[in-house]
């Protein structure tokens, strides 16, 4: 396996996100070019694979693994003795039911998570009943524009963006300059009341925009060209999207937003002043300040979303799990976002790439020390 290099995701972030290279050039799904490389691997090696057909409980005797129990398609019982066994089903983003209770998140209304379907948690289940530790499972954040997958592109490159961002009160809370690291952006709108952040331009910024390109693109979001971001919001509006709103006053933006309608104004009107000496409330970068007076005025709701969830089963240095008492239970094993335990409530999107790298590294160590105690047990 080849890597195109290493990149930064967004300006601030340092060069640390690997990219595989495949056949069609810098892009979405590079990454099964990895997986088909070390399918291929595998195959030559021997290793045999049982599709559709996912674990179901690990088994144990005196107190050590001896075997899985999974379930084929035709929902066959099907037994794999082992001596020993790694969990790394990948977390439980798309267990909604799961991170609303590990999490209090509510999938659809303050969170939106994009985790591929099918990862349910299963392994997390798997290892806490073979008795691991059970940590905390944490959402993979990364901020997500209201609807945004219906919309263009341009309108995602407008309101991320460091432009003016308030919460429902009407009140900044946080340095607009850091939009782009997604995971901040998330992890503060969490905190906020009702989980709600606008974004919010007005239209002579619209036309910055449109004239020269947006400043700050990235590998995801790569053209600058959002010439028809009018007609995006427009759309959206037309669709309903209750998140974009379009309005030829504040206070009419405010109100169809949601947002306290005088706190606003009088934030408009500090923000406005700042743009034309100092931000003194954030110290955002002065390139950023562009005022807010030209109708119509645009905003978009960014809310908290993710990649899936992170952590949950305890590991230590060599990647076997352990249980409350941090010993580990011989033959069994965990990698990747099940054991992914590295982060509190944000991961750590300053270093892109480095989710994927621990669930690179923690499956290659637990496949080491695997093998290793397998031949001692010998
Ligand atoms: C849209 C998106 C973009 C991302 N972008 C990045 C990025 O740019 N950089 C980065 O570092 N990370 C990124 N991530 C996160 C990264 O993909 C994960 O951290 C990584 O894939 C975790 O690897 P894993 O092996 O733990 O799980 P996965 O890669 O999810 O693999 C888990 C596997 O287990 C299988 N499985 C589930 N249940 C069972 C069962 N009961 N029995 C058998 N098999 C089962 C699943 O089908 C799946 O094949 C992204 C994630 C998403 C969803």
């Amino acid at each position: 396996m080849e890597f195109e290099g290493a990149f930064r995701y967004f300006p601030q972030s340092m060069p640390t996100w690997h990219i595989v290279k495949c056949d069609s050039g810098i892009g979405p799904r590079a990454a099964s070019f990895m997986n088909k490389a070390l399918y291929a691997r595998a195959q030559e090696l021997g290793v045999k694979f049982l599709l559709e057909t996912p674990g179901k409980k690990i088994l144990k005797e005196d107190g050590k693994v001896v075997g899985v129990m999974a379930t084929d398609k035709f929902g066959n019982e099907v037994k794999v003795s082992c001596q020993a066994a790694i969990i790394c089903t990948g977390g439980a983003g798309s267990n909604f039911e799961l991170i609303k209770k590990e999490t209090g998140y509510t999938h659809g209304k303050d969170m939106f998570s994009f985790a591929i379907p099918g990862i349910m948690g299963d392994g997390l289940r798997m290892a806490w009943e073979a008795g691991a530790d059970k940590l905390p499972v944490r959402i993979e954040q990364a901020a997500q524009i209201m609807g945004v997958e219906d919309l263009p592109g341009s309108v995602g490159n407008v309101m991320i963006q460091p432009n003016l961002l308030v919460n429902k009160f009407g009140k900044r809370f946080m340095n607009e300059d850091f939009i782009q690291n997604s995971t901040y952006l998330s992890n503060a709108i969490s905190h906020q009341a009702e989980k709600k952040a606008f974004s919010i331009i007005d239209t002579s910024i619209a036309r910055y925009y449109i004239k020269h390109g947006v400043e700050n693109v990235s590998l995801v979001r790569p053209n600058p060209d959002v010439s028809d971001f009018i007609d995006g919001m427009k759309m959206a509006r037309a669709n309903g999207n209750e998140g974009m709103i379009i309005a030829d006053t504040i206070e009419e933006l405010a109100e169809q937003a949601g947002i306290d309608v005088q706190n606003l104004v009088n934030t408009v009107d500090e923000y406005n002043d700042f743009c034309m000496s100092t931000d003194e409330e954030f110290f955002k970068n002065p390139r950023y300040l562009r005022p807010i007076k030209k109708a119509p005025f645009y905003a978009a709701r960014i809310c908290p979303g993710g990649y899936g969830t992170v952590g949950g089963i305890r590991i230590n240095e060599n990647c076997e799990v352990c249980d409350k008492d941090f010993m580990p239970i011989h033959g069994l094993y965990a990698a990747g976002a099940d054991a992914c335990n590295i982060y509190d409530d944000s991961y750590m999107f300053l270093l892109p790439g480095n989710s994927m790298g621990f669930a690179v590294n923690t499956g290659r160590i637990a496949g080491m020390t695997a093998a290793e105690q397998v031949k001692n047990d010998k």
